[in-house]
């Protein structure tokens, strides 16, 4: 009733109203044609043909052939009388069945549906929002970062400019705001100063401008993306409070998985002391070993917390088998991760690794690969504009002679890191078909490549969606986190009251909650890591634990809060 009421309130307001009182002034216009007829109808049948009809008939008459339904009970039968009816005939058609129907729709039908479409988006939040997410920009990353949010009921709402964009999101079931970035009022509306953070995802001058313009009206904090590393502190000058230049980190996450040289350069991430870091086994002494012949921890102290098989990742055992093109997910200190450097004997520069695509991504894994002394050769079709340090070979890398004219026969790795996802997977099939044993790590653009990519033979795929938007969650739920990849993370958590103690085998911590404890820390002195499960939780400990996101809340919903 109430949404009647409404779309009739409609027709009372603005252009509506005027369009309302035209249709008013075109009926009785219509109403006075059809008295007309009716009134010349009775004269003319009284005159012509002597027959008597009442002003009612002649209405009926009137209204009858003017909508063409002619009935033919009452008709003339002089010509001057056929005339006339077919002069009503014609005018009925005219006024009646074109111009009423067409000045029906484009008065009111046309402009309502208009207005009904512009409706859809709401010009501001409710008073009461808060705790939401602001989101500036929506591409695959912020996609992914929403899918999340939306699985944690965390509320939010995209800010666009470009209207049909915005109606097309609003389309799929998503809160939208449409309005120019650069107006304050529209930060208003999204009630920024009441927002639990703001994600700004587009150019880095646009993040600059959405920087300054919240920093003028609240101190709500901001997530900003960079597209150029060097750009970070112009950002954080502005208002930032974590930059995220996700092209380098990409760039050094497909670096790190491309070689096996030098250990110490696959740290992903820290905890204080304790170092993270994932290896290939493609390379090393341990390929095809169980975990216990391999003695990586007799030998260098070093526990293997994980391992990645083609996309999939899991917490070994003693007896798993170390295949070729897996990845050990390594915890322990610098010395340590230094004594595997030996142990692997490979120096990093008898290593070779190409980069198919020199664009911001690749660019940064030449940096990174540069930086640890491993060689590495470029391909790209096209110059890179911001690049001019790095030597390239031009040439369509799905071209068969480009990559083998270009000696990709000597290298040990490979990264395929275009912006286009089928290209990608047409380069991850042709390269492993043609070089069986390489390791290979592709990049993801759109999170849907991921399976491709691990199906046309990678050992490795990093996806920018899933990345950026791990990395956003973690910063969201201020998470001293190390971010893996999708589905898999480091975290720290204090003992809590009811484990301490008990020892881990005691704490049933594994059962209970899927997770591993990597490492223990102590209040003084070093990390115990990998600690064996008769030791004793002492109280004051912090844990560092690795699982995926639903092990990490069962941590926090069946173990912290008991
Ligand atoms: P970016 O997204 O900035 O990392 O850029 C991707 C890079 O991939 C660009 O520099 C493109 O020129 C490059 N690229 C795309 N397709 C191909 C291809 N078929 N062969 C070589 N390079 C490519
Ligand atoms: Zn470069």
């Amino acid at each position: 009733m109430k949404t009647i009421a409404v779309e009739l309130a409609y027709f009372l307001r603005g252009r509506a109203r005027q369009n309302l009182k035209v249709l008013m002034l075109y009926c009785a216009f219509l109403v006075a044609m059809i008295l007309i007829y009716a009134l010349l109808f009775r004269s003319l049948m009284w005159n012509l043909e002597g027959r008597e009809f009442s002003l009612i008939a002649g209405i009926y008459w009137a209204i009858t052939v003017m909508t063409t339904l002619g009935f033919g009970d009452i008709t003339f039968h002089t010509d001057l009388g056929y005339i006339f009816a077919a002069v009503v005939t014609v005018s009925g058609v005219i006024f009646l069945l074109i111009i009423l129907p067409f000045g029906l729709i484009s008065l009111f039908l046309a402009p309502w549906i208009e207005h009904r479409l512009r409706n859809r988006l709401a010009a501001e939040l409710p008073k009461e929002t808060s705790g939401h997410v602001v989101i500036f920009g929506i591409d695959a990353i912020t996609r992914a970062f929403i899918g999340k949010l939306q699985a944690r009921h965390i509320p939010f709402v995209i800010v666009i400019s470009d209207h049909d964009e915005a109606l097309r999101l609003v389309d799929e079931g998503l809160r939208v705001i449409c309005g120019s970035l650069t107006d304050a009022s529209l930060l208003t509306a999204v009630r920024v100063a009441a927002a639990r953070y703001v994600v700004a995802n587009l150019s880095d001058p646009e993040n600059a401008t959405i920087c300054l313009t919240v920093r003028s009206l609240c101190q709500t904090p901001i997530a900003s993306f960079i597209d150029d590393p060097e750009h970070g502190n112009l950002l954080r000058q502005a208002g930032a409070n974590q930059v995220i230049a996700l092209h380098k980190i990409l760039g050094r996450y497909l670096a790190i998985r491309s070689t096996t040289c030098g250990a110490l350069a696959h740290v992903l991430d820290s905890f204080g002391d304790l170092l993270i870091a994932e290896i290939p086994v493609h390379g090393t002494p341990f390929s095809g070993e169980t975990l216990e012949n391999a003695g990586i921890r007799q030998r260098t102290g070093l526990a293997v917390i994980g391992i990645w098989e083609r996309g999939s990742f899991m917490v070994p055992t003693r007896d798993t088998q170390l295949k070729d093109h897996a990845l050990l997910v390594l915890a322990g200190s610098r010395a340590q991760l230094e004594s595997l450097e030996q142990l692997t004997g490979e120096r990093a520069k008898d290593d070779l690794v190409f980069i198919l695509g020199h664009g911001r991504i690749g660019c940064a894994a030449a940096t990174f690969l540069e930086r640890k002394s491993v060689p590495f050769i470029l391909v790209d079709r096209s110059e890179n504009p911001s690049c001019t340090e790095h030597i390239t070979i031009y040439g369509d890398a799905t071209i068969r002679h480009v990559l083998k004219d270009a000696g990709i026969d000597q290298a040990r790795g490979l990264i395929v890191t275009t912006n286009d996802d089928s290209t990608n997977i047409f380069l991850t099939l042709a390269s492993r078909q043609l070089l069986p044993h390489i390791r290979l790590v592709a990049r993801a653009n759109r999170e849907e490549a991921v399976e491709q990519l691990y199906r046309a033979g990678a050992d490795f795929v990093v996806s920018n969606a899933s990345v950026g938007a791990g990395i956003l969650f973690n910063i969201l739920e201020s998470k001293a986190s190390a971010f893996l990849t999708e589905g898999v993370s480091v975290f720290r958590r204090p003992l809590p009251e009811s484990l301490v103690g008990q020892t881990i085998a005691d704490s049933q911590l594994r059962p209970r909650t899927g997770c591993s404890i990597v490492a223990l820390e102590p209040t003084h002195g070093d990390s115990l890591v990998s600690p064996p499960p008769d030791t004793r939780l002492e109280k004051g400990i912090t844990l560092i634990l690795i699982g995926t996101p639903a092990q990490e809340e069962l941590f926090d919903t069946a173990i912290r809060d008991h």
